[in-house]
């Protein structure tokens, strides 16, 4: 199975993939955790560009689904062929939501990108940690140094949020929202019920 984790920066998202894996694990799965941009050595190289070298917002697209390209056929594709299960820290839905939202590319070119570089595949499960802008910002200003992403404006965060919580409700069957205001306690219990129905 792959499962991904999505949710604008802030939206605690990281905190959870350690605890998810560990559930699996404790079930007898053979879990790999990965995550986007990076997940390989070249994706890694293309994910310090990405985050920081200054670039044409296509250009940026098109090296997401490079790294995109690359993870797939190195690290998902063959983990999932041979029964093990994938957490990736992000994937294409954050594309839709980062340069599609927050950036303002357009969704079809995204769309096009998306059926070139995985025509077939798509998780499994999609969880999309949400929390209002202001909780996101808080969080962050509290934990770590901005990057270039993070230095952007309320309102791509908004759009970037806006395009996420969209396709939350575009693909029903896999994505499941977390309300990620709640505690942490609170938020592993309902991730212990949404596994164990899959
Ligand atoms: O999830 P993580 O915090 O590792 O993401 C690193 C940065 O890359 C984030 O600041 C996020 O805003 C950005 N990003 C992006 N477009 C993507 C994936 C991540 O702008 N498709």
């Amino acid at each position: 199975k792959f499962i991904t984790f999505e949710g604008i920066d802030g939206a605690g998202k990281s905190t959870h993939i350690a605890y998810v894996a560990g559930l699996l694990r404790a079930r007898g799965m053979d879990v790999v955790v990965t995550r986007e941009p990076g997940g390989t050595a070249l994706g890694e190289k293309l994910r310090d560009l990405l985050l920081h070298e200054p670039m044409h917002l296509e250009t940026e697209a098109l090296l997401m689904f490079a790294a995109r390209r690359e993870h797939l056929a190195q690290v998902i594709e063959p983990a999932l062929a041979c029964g093990r299960w994938v957490i990736s820290d992000r994937f294409t839905d954050a594309s839709f939501a980062y340069q599609g939202g927050g950036r303002k590319l357009s969704l079809e070119k995204l769309a096009v990108l998306e059926n070139w570089v995985h025509p077939h595949l798509q998780p499994d499960l999609t969880l999309l940690f949400d929390v209002p802008l202001e909780v996101a910002r808080a969080r962050l200003d509290a934990a770590r140094a901005p990057d270039k992403f993070e230095q952007e404006k309320a309102d791509f965060f908004a759009a970037t949020r806006e395009v996420y919580l969209a396709r939350a409700k575009q693909f029903p069957q896999r994505f499941r929202l977390v309300d990620s205001t709640q505690s942490i306690e609170k938020i592993q219990k309902e991730l212990e019920e949404l596994l164990s129905s899959i």
